[in-house]
């Protein structure tokens, strides 16, 4: 098919990987299934042919590819037959090998990422927890400082590569009581003391390694930090928007496999004298699912082009990674149903593909925090910051999802605010106009107040503006009241810095709160303490 994004590099690129998959990888699955484990000697000859750092740059190994031709590679990977293969694979290198490159030091680069690329180690990404996964601000692992050395205490569950994998890159609380904001990385060895590994048996993806890991007491070198203390959050969602756009594309790879293998197993099997293919009933099925591919893949291949040309792609990307996944399962249930009971048995391939199309709906972001997060931008108009946002400001380019863990939390997005002197029982409620000034701004709080939404609750916030005339306030909700004082007093549930025409735009609608937050323009203690303040006050827009 001719198209506007593949070029002959890639096409040619393509056949390569689809001829290793067919050749190299294809004819073991099925052992590789039985056995629940994958050889490490694939990943380094994938590592050698140029397979394992599409991304990265020719001076760490890697193939300095573009974003269309990691998609040929991840639309022929499901090749191996087994999503397991698929899952080992881009866990490896999309998703931990992702932090080391933005983040990582020379040296953290020299020893985890290089040999990641080479294929020589394996990587883990380790953040959901047992008592977590959709909502990442609520993990409890923690990293404790103790002199030169990290100490690492908590569990992580469904960590690809987490029993055979050599290193992992590992999210803990540095500031337990900042939620999001007191998230960091670190990347260790996974054969420290203090660390222990188990299998976990699933319904699907069974050669993948899936595990659960508990850190008990595990001193790492204080240079195992990855990137910056109580950063981490950003960091993950700035893999978890490639994550997305990865699971999409190797979707898509699996609805053409599954479809073809139907359509040869259609052709030769008879029913009624004819070929099944032959049966208007079945054809208009299958003639509905390659046009929901096709439409689908288009998708995934607009929102590929956004991230090439630097944007988040958050909503594309979001979009793409729900659609597709969701077609996936759909189309193994309905290639199942044309294999009838033979599609039932361990000989035929579909089977297979029914259980791992199962969990791509559940992993990189459940459809339900897609769903969420278009919600944000189609119903809410949240926008995103660009890459030139980001540099403006000399930040690192951050993907998106602060909304997903808003999102999770249930909230509006955070619109910051807040008001001036003298206790006030609310007020009548004035007609909202736009403040112009802090004062201003600050004045309208008391009116604002929603008493409704503020029964029982409790909070002091903290404000501080940069170069302003009126640096800080302090703001104390308490149940129906609340009282706006100049300057700082008593002790804050919450710390928000800013500048004042920041925090105006946002107030104003002008500003979006997410990019800012991201950008680094607000920096807030405590994430939920702020969105209980948010939901506390009428919105001026
Ligand atoms: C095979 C496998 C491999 C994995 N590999 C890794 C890995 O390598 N590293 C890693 O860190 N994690 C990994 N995961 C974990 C995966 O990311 C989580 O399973 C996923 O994020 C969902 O989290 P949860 O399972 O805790 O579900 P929960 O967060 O408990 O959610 C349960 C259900 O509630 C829904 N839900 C939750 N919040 C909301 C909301 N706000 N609105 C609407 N619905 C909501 C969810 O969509 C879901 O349907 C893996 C999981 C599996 C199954």
């Amino acid at each position: 098919m001719k198209s506007i994004y593949f070029g002959e590099e890639h096409e040619a690129f393509r056949k390569t990987v689809r001829l290793f998959m067919e050749q190299r990888v294809a004819p073991h699955a099925e052992a590789w299934e039985t056995a629940q484990r994958i050889p490490r000697e694939i990943f380094r000859e994938m590592g050698d042919a140029g397979f394992l750092g599409i991304l990265f740059p020719e001076e760490l190994g890697g193939s300095g590819g573009d974003v269309f031709m990691a998609l040929a590679f991840l639309e022929e990977l499901p090749r191996s037959l087994t999503g397991g293969f698929v899952a080992a694979v881009t866990v490896q290198e999309f998703i931990v090998t992702g932090a080391l490159f933005h983040q990582g030091t020379k040296a953290q680069q020299t020893r985890y990422l290089v040999p990641s690329i080479e294929g020589k180690r394996v990587g883990a990404i380790c953040i959901s927890e047992p008592d977590t996964g959709s909502d990442v601000a609520a993990i409890r692992t923690s990293a404790r400082r103790d002199g030169d050395s990290w100490v690492i205490d908590g569990a992580k569950t469904w960590i690809t590569n987490g029993v055979e994998g050599d290193f992992y890159v590992v999210a803990a609380k540095t500031s337990p009581e900042a939620g999001a904001g007191g998230i960091s990385l670190f990347v260790f060895d996974s054969s420290l003391p203090g660390i222990t590994a188990k299998r976990i048996r699933k319904m699907g993806w069974h050669c993948s390694d899936t595990a659960e890991i508990t850190f008990e007491n595990v001193r790492i070198p204080a240079d195992a930090l990855l990137g910056q203390k109580d950063r981490g959050f950003y960091y993950i969602m700035q893999t978890f928007a490639l994550e997305r756009l990865v699971a999409a594309a190797t979707s898509v790879g699996s609805c053409d496999l599954a479809l073809a293998d139907t359509l040869s197993y259609m052709k030769s099997r008879r029913a009624f004298g004819k070929p099944l293919d032959r049966f208007q009933a079945l054809r208009h099925r299958l003639a509905d699912l390659f046009a929901e591919l096709s439409s689908v893949r288009q998708l995934v291949y607009h929102a590929a082009w956004l991230t090439q040309q630097g944007e988040p792609a958050v909503r594309e990307s979001s979009m793409a990674k729900l659609l597709a996944t969701e077609l996936n399962k759909k189309v193994a249930d309905e290639c199942l149903q044309f294999h009838g009971g033979f599609g039932y048995t361990e000989e035929y391939l579909i089977s297979r593909f029914y259980r791992d199309a199962r969990v791509a709906t559940i992993v990189a972001g459940t459809s339900e925090i897609m769903r969420e997060i278009i919600a944000k931008t189609d119903v809410d108009g949240v926008t995103f910051p660009s890459v030139e946002d980001h540099e403006a400001v000399g930040d690192e380019v951050v993907g998106d999802e602060v909304v997903a863990d808003e999102v999770v939390a249930g909230e509006a997005p955070p619109a910051v605010v807040a008001a001036p002197s003298a206790p006030a029982p609310a007020p009548p409620p004035a007609p909202l106009r736009k403040p112009e000034t802090l004062e201003e701004l600050f004045l309208s709080l008391p009116s604002r107040l929603r008493p409704e939404k503020t029964e029982g609750f409790r909070g002091r916030y903290h404000f501080r503006f940069k170069d302003s005339a009126h640096p800080e306030w302090t703001v104390v909700i308490d149940g129906p009241s609340c009282v706006v004082e100049r300057g700082i007093h008593g002790t804050a549930d919450c710390e928000i810095k800013t500048t004042e025409p920041v925090y105006l735009g946002i107030e104003n609608g002008t500003q979006n709160p997410q990019a800012a937050f991201l950008m680094g323009k607000v920096k807030v203690s405590n994430v939920n303490a702020l969105l209980a303040y948010t939901k506390a006050f009428q919105r001026l827009f």
